[in-house]
């Protein structure tokens, strides 16, 4: 089985946990954009140790995704899974960003192991260096994770195809944010190619998925000025016909709880 819980998701700081294979299996976070010591202490809040943590995989250099990053890998011995650009993004920031801290270099379109799962990287059109999104996988069962986009492409649709769980960005009503109060470059990237995806395109992404093997689905990085739970169940009944009993929302306060995925019942 593949477990996964959110310690918070939006634009202040975004880390999900997942544990592969049971308590003895593979423990990783994917992002950790909160303060080490807020994040350590969700991550016990949740009921693990952080010291059992093996690795932190990072989609892309924005501060909601890697501020915390480092700090925790120090803390807790994990090693930290980036790809090139992120890589370069971070260190142009700071010579001495990842002192300490063991780093693997990743590819952006290959497929890797790490302890018990294979770990499935994409890329992604965000405004980052190199930003990835990624699947993980355990045997048949796989969890997709996809927010901080601007649009889809045939290539994340066919990433994302049969996946068992998925974690996927509902960032913005669109109305809502052209009528919003951000200056208008702000507003031209987020609705942009490459900044972040809106409730109709992520609902009707959904719509195309496989959605008699998809277990759980969580609505992630909702924008908290320009978005409400209220609209996005609305993007996902308008898509859908209804609102299915496996979809759940994120919060940037409380993430959400354990969600556990398993091999369907023979
Ligand atoms: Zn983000
Ligand atoms: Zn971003």
């Amino acid at each position: 089985m593949i477990r996964f819980t959110s310690l918070g998701s939006g634009s202040e700081g975004n880390a999900l946990l997942i544990e592969a294979g049971g308590p003895r299996g593979t423990r990783l976070m994917i992002d950790c954009g909160l303060p080490m010591r807020h994040a350590l202490a969700r991550i016990e809040a949740r009921g693990v140790d952080p010291s059992g943590l093996d690795a932190i995989l990072v989609t892309h250099e924005h501060g909601d995704h890697i501020g915390g990053v480092m700090a925790l890998a120090r803390k807790t011995g994990a090693t930290v899974y980036l790809t090139r650009g992120t890589h370069a993004a971070l260190h142009t920031r700071s010579a001495e960003a990842s002192n300490g801290v063991t780093l693997r270099l990743i590819d952006s379109h290959e497929a890797f192991e790490l302890g018990s799962v294979e770990i499935r990287p994409f890329p992604v059109p965000h405004d980052a260096r190199e930003p990835v999104q990624y699947v993980i996988a355990l045997g048949d069962l796989s969890l997709g994770v996809l927010t901080d986009l601007g649009m889809l492409t045939a290539h994340v649709e066919r990433s994302l195809q049969d996946c068992d769980g998925l974690v996927l960005e509902f960032n913005h009503d669109p109305e809502l944010l052209a009528k919003s109060s951000y200056p208008d470059s702000l507003k031209q990237r987020i609705a942009g190619r490459y900044g972040h995806l809106c409730n109709r395109d992520a609902a009707g992404f959904l719509a195309g998925l496989n959605l008699d093997r998809l277990q759980h689905v969580v609505a992630a990085h909702l924008s908290q000025s320009n978005n409400s739970p209220e609209l996005v169940l609305q993007a996902v009944r308008e898509a859908l016909g209804d609102v299915p009993a496996c979809f759940y929302l994120a919060t940037q306060q409380d993430g959400f709880d354990w969600l556990t995925i398993q091999p369907a019942q023979a």
